[in-house]
């Protein structure tokens, strides 16, 4: 049988050949659309409530020739898992988080896809990249002129009279170090953060490196929130040789100080991003 030739009737034609094979017991249900999204670098595919049923939006990066059939398959059996678990569906779902316990995943095994769940898992992690950067070029460079913009943004931002420095972050994290009696942390840098980064400090995976939003720059945030936050990293180091939160938290804070970084954190940190950050 010849495979269809435009995206869309190839899409369809998968879900078509997924319904028949594993997932005959959603046949019995709600017809299922399909629809073409937007290219996009992370999403693969969604699936959410339509008029008469539930609908499967596939990223068209997948949708080119060229593409090992597995990445297709997988990605649209994925989103036939979730219709399974009532996402898309007129079934509630109640809050649910719909990839809670690694459920898909336990489902695709369950219905015989577990080597084309795999092999499409290789593929991605070894090769999306590159066929991303190969169909959506234009994307590519504007990312990358965001990226520079924003970076732009940030040096100005931090370069603004009265801002702490990287040096006053470094000093207070060797201070509070000491204070509590702690190895120090690697190192810290600061995060030219997107609206995205949403906490004030983040631990690099890549490296022993903090990265602090640079927000904290700002003589609006308080020192001991700062304190706080390397409170938190010091501890999560230290609680490999058995150093306990309060222990170390005030070694470095007083409790009120705890409680006002607390406090301020939760009460004032969204406003003032909303209000400072300079992306
Ligand atoms: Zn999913």
């Amino acid at each position: 049988m010849m495979e269809p030739d435009d995206p869309l009737s190839r899409a369809h034609s998968v879900v078509h050949r997924l319904l028949h094979e594993h997932f005959a017991d959603l046949m019995r249900g709600e017809p299922i659309d399909v629809a073409i999204g937007r290219r996009a670098a992370r999403r693969l595919a969604s699936v959410k409530r339509g008029p008469s049923g539930p609908v499967i939006t596939v990223n068209p990066l997948l949708l080119l020739p060229g593409l090992p059939p597995e990445v297709l398959e997988a990605t649209i059996a994925h989103e036939l898992c979730h219709i399974v678990h009532g996402f898309g569906t007129a079934n509630r779902t109640m809050g649910l988080q719909p990839h809670r316990g690694g459920i898909v995943d336990a489902e695709l095994n369950r219905r015989g896809l577990k080597n084309t769940a795999q092999v499409a898992k290789d593929w991605c992690r070894s090769q999306w990249g590159t066929w991303y950067a190969a169909h959506a070029p234009d994307l590519v460079a504007a990312r990358e002129r965001r990226n520079e913009d924003a970076e732009a943004a940030w040096k100005t931002f931090l370069a603004q009279p009265r801002m702490r420095s990287l040096e006053d972050i470094q000093r207070l994290a060797a201070s509070a170090a000491a204070l509590a009696g702690c190895e120090p942390l690697g190192g810290v840098r600061w995060l030219y953060a997107t609206p995205r980064n949403r906490c004030l400090s983040y631990r690099s995976t890549r490296e022993d490196v903090i990265l602090v939003h640079g927000l904290a720059a700002h003589p609006g945030v308080p020192e001991h929130v700062i304190l706080y936050q390397l409170a938190l990293w010091l501890h999560r180091k230290a609680s490999r040789h058995g150093r306990d939160w309060q222990e170390v938290s005030t070694a470095i804070l007083s409790r009120d100080r705890i409680e006002q970084a607390q406090r301020w954190m939760r009460r004032q940190w969204t406003a003032f991003m909303r209000k400072h950050l300079p992306v």
